[in-house]
Protein backbone atom coordinates (compact mmCIF):
# COMPACT_ATOMS: atom_id res chain seq x y z
CA UNK A 1 0.00 0.00 0.00
CA UNK A 2 1.50 3.65 -0.95
CA UNK A 3 2.72 5.32 2.26
CA UNK A 4 0.42 8.40 2.47
CA UNK A 5 1.78 9.70 6.14
CA UNK A 6 5.41 10.71 6.62
CA UNK A 7 6.50 12.38 10.00
CA UNK A 8 10.57 11.77 9.44
CA UNK A 9 11.12 13.99 6.34
CA UNK A 10 12.49 12.47 3.25
CA UNK A 11 15.83 12.49 3.12
CA UNK A 12 16.70 15.72 1.48
CA UNK A 13 17.59 17.49 4.46
CA UNK A 14 21.44 17.80 3.20
CA UNK A 15 20.22 19.03 -0.09
CA UNK A 16 18.33 21.92 0.74
CA UNK A 17 20.45 23.28 4.31
CA UNK A 18 21.97 25.20 1.78
CA UNK A 19 19.55 27.12 0.62
CA UNK A 20 17.29 27.03 4.15
CA UNK A 21 20.30 28.50 5.23
CA UNK A 22 20.96 31.39 3.01
CA UNK A 23 16.90 32.05 3.43
CA UNK A 24 17.27 32.30 7.44
CA UNK A 25 20.76 32.73 8.41
CA UNK A 26 22.33 36.26 9.54
CA UNK A 27 26.63 37.13 8.96
CA UNK A 28 25.84 39.96 11.92
CA UNK A 29 24.37 37.77 14.23
CA UNK A 30 27.13 35.09 13.52
CA UNK A 31 29.54 37.76 14.26
CA UNK A 32 28.30 38.08 17.61
CA UNK A 33 27.74 34.97 18.46
CA UNK A 34 31.15 34.34 17.38
CA UNK A 35 32.57 36.57 19.64
CA UNK A 36 31.10 35.44 22.54
CA UNK A 37 27.62 37.10 22.20
CA UNK A 38 28.74 40.55 22.80
CA UNK A 39 29.79 42.82 20.01
CA UNK A 40 30.37 46.99 20.22
CA UNK A 41 29.20 48.77 17.02
CA UNK A 42 30.39 52.29 17.35
CA UNK A 43 28.81 53.17 20.77
CA UNK A 44 26.33 50.38 21.18
CA UNK A 45 27.41 46.92 22.71
CA UNK A 46 24.61 44.36 21.42
CA UNK A 47 24.51 41.67 23.93
CA UNK A 48 22.89 38.77 22.47
CA UNK A 49 20.69 36.41 24.65
CA UNK A 50 22.67 33.17 24.53
CA UNK A 51 19.81 31.10 23.76
CA UNK A 52 17.15 33.05 20.76
CA UNK A 53 15.48 32.36 18.15
CA UNK A 54 14.82 29.32 15.93
CA UNK A 55 14.23 26.15 18.46
CA UNK A 56 14.87 22.65 17.26
CA UNK A 57 10.53 22.09 16.53
CA UNK A 58 10.60 24.92 14.52
CA UNK A 59 13.89 23.85 12.24
CA UNK A 60 12.07 20.55 11.73
CA UNK A 61 9.09 21.87 10.75
CA UNK A 62 10.72 24.47 8.43
CA UNK A 63 13.01 21.82 6.80
CA UNK A 64 10.16 19.32 6.00
CA UNK A 65 7.99 22.48 4.23
CA UNK A 66 10.80 23.17 1.86
CA UNK A 67 11.72 18.61 1.65
CA UNK A 68 8.18 18.87 0.76
CA UNK A 69 8.00 20.78 -2.02
CA UNK A 70 10.94 19.63 -3.02
CA UNK A 71 9.39 16.18 -3.57
CA UNK A 72 5.86 17.15 -4.58
CA UNK A 73 6.45 19.76 -7.16
CA UNK A 74 3.31 18.84 -9.03
CA UNK A 75 1.01 18.29 -6.05
CA UNK A 76 -1.24 21.21 -4.48
CA UNK A 77 0.26 21.13 -1.44
CA UNK A 78 -1.63 22.73 1.97
CA UNK A 79 -0.82 23.75 5.53
CA UNK A 80 -3.24 23.54 8.07
CA UNK A 81 -2.70 27.24 9.35
CA UNK A 82 0.52 28.68 10.12
CA UNK A 83 3.97 26.68 9.95
CA UNK A 84 5.33 28.74 12.42
CA UNK A 85 3.93 32.20 14.29
CA UNK A 86 6.34 33.98 11.79
CA UNK A 87 4.63 36.36 9.31
CA UNK A 88 8.01 36.02 7.42
CA UNK A 89 8.14 32.33 7.32
CA UNK A 90 4.64 31.94 6.38
CA UNK A 91 4.94 34.63 3.56
CA UNK A 92 8.28 31.96 2.19
CA UNK A 93 5.92 29.77 2.27
CA UNK A 94 3.14 30.86 0.31
CA UNK A 95 6.02 31.92 -1.96
CA UNK A 96 6.32 28.50 -2.40
CA UNK A 97 3.39 28.07 -3.52
CA UNK A 98 1.64 26.41 -0.44
CA UNK A 99 -1.84 27.44 0.44
CA UNK A 100 -2.76 28.22 4.11
CA UNK A 101 -6.31 26.96 5.29
CA UNK A 102 -6.82 29.35 7.75
CA UNK A 103 -8.83 28.21 11.03
CA UNK A 104 -12.52 29.38 10.85
CA UNK A 105 -13.94 31.71 14.22
CA UNK A 106 -14.64 28.43 15.97
CA UNK A 107 -10.52 27.33 15.58
CA UNK A 108 -12.27 24.55 13.11
CA UNK A 109 -10.58 24.21 9.73
CA UNK A 110 -12.87 23.94 6.16
CA UNK A 111 -10.83 20.71 4.36
CA UNK A 112 -13.63 20.65 1.79
CA UNK A 113 -11.41 21.72 -1.00
CA UNK A 114 -8.44 19.13 -0.02
CA UNK A 115 -8.78 16.01 -2.47
CA UNK A 116 -6.67 12.45 -2.09
CA UNK A 117 -4.25 13.63 -5.06
CA UNK A 118 -3.17 16.78 -2.19
CA UNK A 119 -0.49 16.88 -0.05
CA UNK A 120 -1.26 18.38 3.39
CA UNK A 121 1.44 19.88 5.57
CA UNK A 122 0.46 19.32 9.44
CA UNK A 123 2.18 22.52 11.41
CA UNK A 124 4.98 21.96 14.66
CA UNK A 125 1.86 22.99 16.91
CA UNK A 126 0.09 19.81 15.58
CA UNK A 127 -3.80 19.87 14.97
CA UNK A 128 -6.86 18.23 17.04
CA UNK A 129 -7.23 14.88 17.01
CA UNK A 130 -10.98 15.45 15.23
CA UNK A 131 -8.93 17.26 12.41
CA UNK A 132 -6.29 14.68 12.42
CA UNK A 133 -8.78 11.87 11.54
CA UNK A 134 -10.86 14.16 8.84
CA UNK A 135 -7.42 14.32 7.42
CA UNK A 136 -6.81 10.46 6.88
CA UNK A 137 -10.51 9.88 5.95
CA UNK A 138 -9.56 11.88 2.83
CA UNK A 139 -6.75 9.67 2.22
CA UNK A 140 -4.42 12.76 1.37
CA UNK A 141 -0.59 12.32 1.79
CA UNK A 142 -0.03 13.77 5.52
CA UNK A 143 3.70 15.19 6.09
CA UNK A 144 3.53 15.95 9.67
CA UNK A 145 5.93 17.99 11.92
CA UNK A 146 3.86 17.78 15.29
CA UNK A 147 7.47 18.48 17.50
CA UNK A 148 8.45 15.80 19.72
CA UNK A 149 7.94 18.09 22.78
CA UNK A 150 4.44 18.78 21.49
CA UNK A 151 3.73 15.11 21.59
CA UNK A 152 5.26 14.58 24.73
CA UNK A 153 2.76 16.74 26.14
CA UNK A 154 -0.03 14.67 24.67
CA UNK A 155 0.99 11.51 26.13
CA UNK A 156 0.79 13.06 29.19
CA UNK A 157 -2.57 13.81 28.69
CA UNK A 158 -3.63 11.33 27.03
CA UNK A 159 -2.59 9.50 30.28
CA UNK A 160 -4.40 11.61 32.25
CA UNK A 161 -7.63 10.68 30.77
CA UNK A 162 -7.28 6.61 30.40
CA UNK A 163 -6.36 6.83 34.73
CA UNK A 164 -10.00 8.97 34.79
CA UNK A 165 -8.13 12.26 35.88
CA UNK A 166 -8.94 15.74 33.57
CA UNK A 167 -6.64 17.45 32.44
CA UNK A 168 -5.91 21.02 33.46
CA UNK A 169 -4.08 22.59 30.56
CA UNK A 170 -1.98 26.16 31.53
CA UNK A 171 -2.50 27.76 28.24
CA UNK A 172 -4.62 29.85 25.76
CA UNK A 173 -7.56 28.02 24.43
CA UNK A 174 -7.34 29.72 21.36
CA UNK A 175 -4.17 28.48 20.74
CA UNK A 176 -3.78 25.65 18.23
CA UNK A 177 -1.60 23.23 20.54
CA UNK A 178 -3.79 23.71 23.22
CA UNK A 179 -6.40 23.23 21.48
CA UNK A 180 -4.64 20.00 19.79
CA UNK A 181 -3.26 18.81 23.43
CA UNK A 182 -7.09 19.20 24.92
CA UNK A 183 -8.44 16.92 22.01
CA UNK A 184 -5.93 14.23 22.97
CA UNK A 185 -8.73 13.31 25.98
CA UNK A 186 -11.15 12.33 23.49
CA UNK A 187 -8.90 9.06 22.80
CA UNK A 188 -10.28 7.87 25.71
CA UNK A 189 -14.68 7.79 26.52
CA UNK A 190 -15.48 10.20 29.46
CA UNK A 191 -11.94 11.92 28.77
CA UNK A 192 -12.23 15.99 30.26
CA UNK A 193 -9.87 18.80 29.57
CA UNK A 194 -10.26 22.59 31.22
CA UNK A 195 -7.30 25.06 30.03
CA UNK A 196 -6.78 28.04 32.35
CA UNK A 197 -4.89 30.93 30.61
CA UNK A 198 -3.25 31.98 33.93
CA UNK A 199 -2.50 32.37 37.70
CA UNK A 200 -5.62 34.34 37.90
CA UNK A 201 -8.20 32.09 35.79
CA UNK A 202 -6.53 29.15 37.61
CA UNK A 203 -7.42 30.84 41.20
CA UNK A 204 -11.11 30.60 40.06
CA UNK A 205 -10.35 26.62 39.66
CA UNK A 206 -8.83 26.21 43.21
CA UNK A 207 -11.24 28.68 44.97
CA UNK A 208 -14.09 26.20 43.91
CA UNK A 209 -12.19 23.24 45.25
CA UNK A 210 -11.40 24.61 48.05
CA UNK A 211 -15.38 25.80 48.30
CA UNK A 212 -13.18 29.33 49.22
CA UNK A 213 -15.61 31.95 50.23
CA UNK A 214 -17.23 33.58 47.57
CA UNK A 215 -16.50 30.68 45.13
CA UNK A 216 -18.15 30.80 42.03
CA UNK A 217 -21.50 28.64 41.89
CA UNK A 218 -21.43 25.50 39.63
CA UNK A 219 -23.27 27.35 36.86
CA UNK A 220 -20.88 30.37 37.03
CA UNK A 221 -18.30 28.13 36.82
CA UNK A 222 -19.16 26.16 33.87
CA UNK A 223 -20.57 29.62 32.13
CA UNK A 224 -16.96 30.84 32.33
CA UNK A 225 -15.00 28.10 30.99
CA UNK A 226 -17.68 27.29 28.32
CA UNK A 227 -15.17 27.47 25.64
CA UNK A 228 -11.93 26.51 27.33
CA UNK A 229 -13.69 23.15 28.61
CA UNK A 230 -15.05 19.65 27.46
CA UNK A 231 -18.59 19.75 26.79
CA UNK A 232 -21.00 18.93 29.61
CA UNK A 233 -18.09 19.94 31.98
CA UNK A 234 -19.00 19.20 35.66
CA UNK A 235 -17.08 21.04 38.24
CA UNK A 236 -18.66 18.73 40.99
CA UNK A 237 -16.93 15.90 39.48
CA UNK A 238 -14.76 16.78 37.16
CA UNK A 239 -12.28 17.99 39.43
CA UNK A 240 -11.64 15.11 41.88
CA UNK A 241 -8.82 13.89 39.87
CA UNK A 242 -6.67 15.91 38.22
CA UNK A 243 -3.09 15.72 36.29
CA UNK A 244 -1.57 19.12 35.21
CA UNK A 245 -0.04 20.08 32.17
CA UNK A 246 0.56 23.36 29.82
CA UNK A 247 1.23 24.55 26.50
CA UNK A 248 4.61 24.24 25.86
CA UNK A 249 5.84 28.14 25.15
CA UNK A 250 4.21 29.17 28.57
CA UNK A 251 6.27 30.84 31.82
CA UNK A 252 7.66 28.39 33.28
CA UNK A 253 7.69 29.49 36.61
CA UNK A 254 3.67 30.20 36.29
CA UNK A 255 2.66 26.86 35.02
CA UNK A 256 4.54 25.65 38.44
CA UNK A 257 2.75 27.46 40.68
CA UNK A 258 -0.81 27.20 39.12
CA UNK A 259 -0.13 23.41 39.71
CA UNK A 260 1.16 24.21 43.30
CA UNK A 261 -2.00 26.34 44.04
CA UNK A 262 -4.18 23.39 42.67
CA UNK A 263 -2.25 20.74 44.82
CA UNK A 264 -2.89 23.11 47.93
CA UNK A 265 -6.59 23.52 47.00
CA UNK A 266 -6.71 19.98 46.97
CA UNK A 267 -5.17 19.96 50.52
CA UNK A 268 -7.36 23.06 51.96
CA UNK A 269 -10.36 20.56 50.49
CA UNK A 270 -9.55 17.36 52.10
CA UNK A 271 -5.93 16.67 53.15
CA UNK A 272 -2.37 15.65 52.02
CA UNK A 273 -3.14 12.34 51.18
CA UNK A 274 -6.33 12.99 49.23
CA UNK A 275 -4.04 15.28 46.78
CA UNK A 276 -1.39 12.90 46.93
CA UNK A 277 -3.99 10.12 45.25
CA UNK A 278 -5.54 12.80 43.21
CA UNK A 279 -3.24 14.93 41.82
CA UNK A 280 -0.27 14.59 39.23
CA UNK A 281 2.10 17.12 37.50
CA UNK A 282 4.41 16.81 34.78
CA UNK A 283 6.40 19.70 33.63
CA UNK A 284 5.73 20.01 30.02
CA UNK A 285 7.05 23.43 29.22
CA UNK A 286 9.42 22.61 26.32
CA UNK A 287 13.50 22.86 26.73
CA UNK A 288 13.97 25.13 23.87
CA UNK A 289 11.30 27.95 26.02
CA UNK A 290 13.16 27.02 29.34
CA UNK A 291 16.79 27.74 27.67
CA UNK A 292 14.94 31.20 26.01
CA UNK A 293 13.46 32.32 29.36
CA UNK A 294 16.36 31.00 31.24
CA UNK A 295 18.94 32.68 29.16
CA UNK A 296 16.94 35.90 29.23
CA UNK A 297 17.03 35.72 33.05
CA UNK A 298 20.10 35.52 33.33
CA UNK A 299 20.86 38.85 31.08
CA UNK A 300 17.85 40.61 33.33
CA UNK A 301 20.75 39.99 36.56
CA UNK A 302 22.46 43.17 34.80
CA UNK A 303 20.26 44.38 32.17
CA UNK A 304 20.99 46.55 29.09
CA UNK A 305 19.42 50.50 28.85
CA UNK A 306 17.79 49.00 25.95
CA UNK A 307 15.55 45.28 25.25
CA UNK A 308 14.81 44.19 21.77
CA UNK A 309 12.72 41.25 21.83
CA UNK A 310 11.83 40.09 17.88
CA UNK A 311 9.06 37.87 17.13
CA UNK A 312 5.48 37.68 15.98
CA UNK A 313 2.71 39.42 18.20
CA UNK A 314 1.06 35.83 18.26
CA UNK A 315 3.68 33.93 18.95
CA UNK A 316 3.07 32.66 22.80
CA UNK A 317 6.84 32.30 23.68
CA UNK A 318 7.96 35.86 22.33
CA UNK A 319 5.39 37.58 24.35
CA UNK A 320 6.41 36.06 27.28
CA UNK A 321 10.01 36.63 26.70
CA UNK A 322 8.76 39.99 26.18
CA UNK A 323 6.89 40.21 29.51
CA UNK A 324 10.00 39.11 31.63
CA UNK A 325 12.18 41.83 30.17
CA UNK A 326 9.81 44.45 30.77
CA UNK A 327 9.80 43.98 34.69
CA UNK A 328 13.93 45.29 34.14
CA UNK A 329 14.73 47.38 31.36
CA UNK A 330 13.16 49.66 28.26
CA UNK A 331 11.56 46.70 26.47
CA UNK A 332 10.62 46.61 22.45
CA UNK A 333 8.96 43.82 21.11
CA UNK A 334 8.69 44.32 17.76
CA UNK A 335 7.44 41.80 14.98
CA UNK A 336 10.11 42.69 12.60
CA UNK A 337 12.89 44.95 11.11
CA UNK A 338 10.09 46.61 9.59
CA UNK A 339 8.73 47.90 12.76
CA UNK A 340 11.88 50.27 13.04
CA UNK A 341 11.53 53.11 10.24
CA UNK A 342 15.87 54.20 9.25
CA UNK A 343 14.32 57.39 8.23
CA UNK A 344 12.18 58.17 10.91
CA UNK A 345 14.29 57.05 13.39
CA UNK A 346 10.81 55.48 15.13
CA UNK A 347 10.33 51.77 16.45
CA UNK A 348 6.74 50.52 16.21
CA UNK A 349 6.37 47.94 18.91
CA UNK A 350 3.35 46.39 21.02
CA UNK A 351 3.84 47.08 24.66
CA UNK A 352 1.50 44.49 26.01
CA UNK A 353 1.56 40.83 26.65
CA UNK A 354 -1.70 40.57 24.84
CA UNK A 355 -1.28 39.56 21.57
CA UNK A 356 -4.18 41.45 20.30
CA UNK A 357 -2.47 44.75 22.27
CA UNK A 358 -2.09 47.92 19.75
CA UNK A 359 1.32 48.67 18.47
CA UNK A 360 2.69 52.65 19.87
CA UNK A 361 5.03 54.09 18.32
CA UNK A 362 8.44 55.78 20.05
CA UNK A 363 10.26 58.17 18.82
CA UNK A 364 13.56 59.16 21.28
CA UNK A 365 13.52 55.34 22.00
CA UNK A 366 17.40 55.33 21.63
CA UNK A 367 19.65 56.58 24.35
CA UNK A 368 21.88 59.66 23.01
CA UNK A 369 25.34 58.34 24.71
CA UNK A 370 26.77 55.10 24.70
CA UNK A 371 24.64 52.38 25.18
CA UNK A 372 23.59 48.42 26.02
CA UNK A 373 21.15 47.04 23.72
CA UNK A 374 20.07 43.08 24.52
CA UNK A 375 18.55 41.30 22.10
CA UNK A 376 16.71 37.86 22.10
CA UNK A 377 14.15 36.68 19.60
CA UNK A 378 11.35 33.87 19.74
CA UNK A 379 11.67 29.99 18.71
CA UNK A 380 9.50 30.79 15.56
CA UNK A 381 12.16 33.94 14.49
CA UNK A 382 14.69 33.46 11.59
CA UNK A 383 17.76 34.46 12.08
CA UNK A 384 17.73 36.89 8.99
CA UNK A 385 15.24 38.76 10.50
CA UNK A 386 17.13 39.18 14.24
CA UNK A 387 20.26 40.34 11.98
CA UNK A 388 17.97 42.88 9.71
CA UNK A 389 16.36 44.60 12.73
CA UNK A 390 19.80 45.27 14.31
CA UNK A 391 21.52 46.46 11.00
CA UNK A 392 18.23 49.48 10.78
CA UNK A 393 19.34 50.65 14.64
CA UNK A 394 23.07 50.76 13.67
CA UNK A 395 22.11 52.87 10.39
CA UNK A 396 19.59 54.86 12.45
CA UNK A 397 23.44 55.58 14.58
CA UNK A 398 25.28 56.11 11.51
CA UNK A 399 27.00 53.23 12.54
CA UNK A 400 29.41 52.13 9.88
CA UNK A 401 30.35 48.60 10.19
CA UNK A 402 32.30 45.81 8.29
CA UNK A 403 31.30 41.82 8.45
S1 LIG B 1 8.78 25.90 21.10
FE1 LIG B 1 9.28 23.85 21.91
S2 LIG B 1 7.43 22.64 21.55
FE2 LIG B 1 7.27 24.46 20.27
S3 LIG B 1 8.13 23.82 18.30
FE3 LIG B 1 9.80 24.73 19.49
S4 LIG B 1 10.80 23.00 20.50
FE4 LIG B 1 8.78 22.30 19.82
Amino acid sequence: MEQTYFRKGFGLKKDLRPIIDAEYQSAVVERIRSRGYTDVFGDITVRLAQEFGFCYGVDRAVDYAYETVHKFPEKKIYLVGEIIHNPHVNHRMTEMGIAFIYPQEDGGFDFSNVTADDVVLIPAFGVTLQDFDRLRAIGCILVDTTCGSVLHVWKRVDMYAKDGFTAVIHGKYTHEESRATASQVNKHENGTYIIVRDMDESKILCDYIAKRPGHLSRDAFVEHFRHKSTDGFDPDKHLEFIGVANQTTMLANESLAIGMKIHEAMVEAHDAEYAQAHYRSFGTICSATQERQDAVAEMMVDPPQVMLVIGGYNSSNTNHLAHMCQQHTRTFHIEDAACIDVETGTIRHKEDLDPHAPETVDEDWLPSGPFELGVTAGASTPNNKIGEALVRILQIRGVDFEL
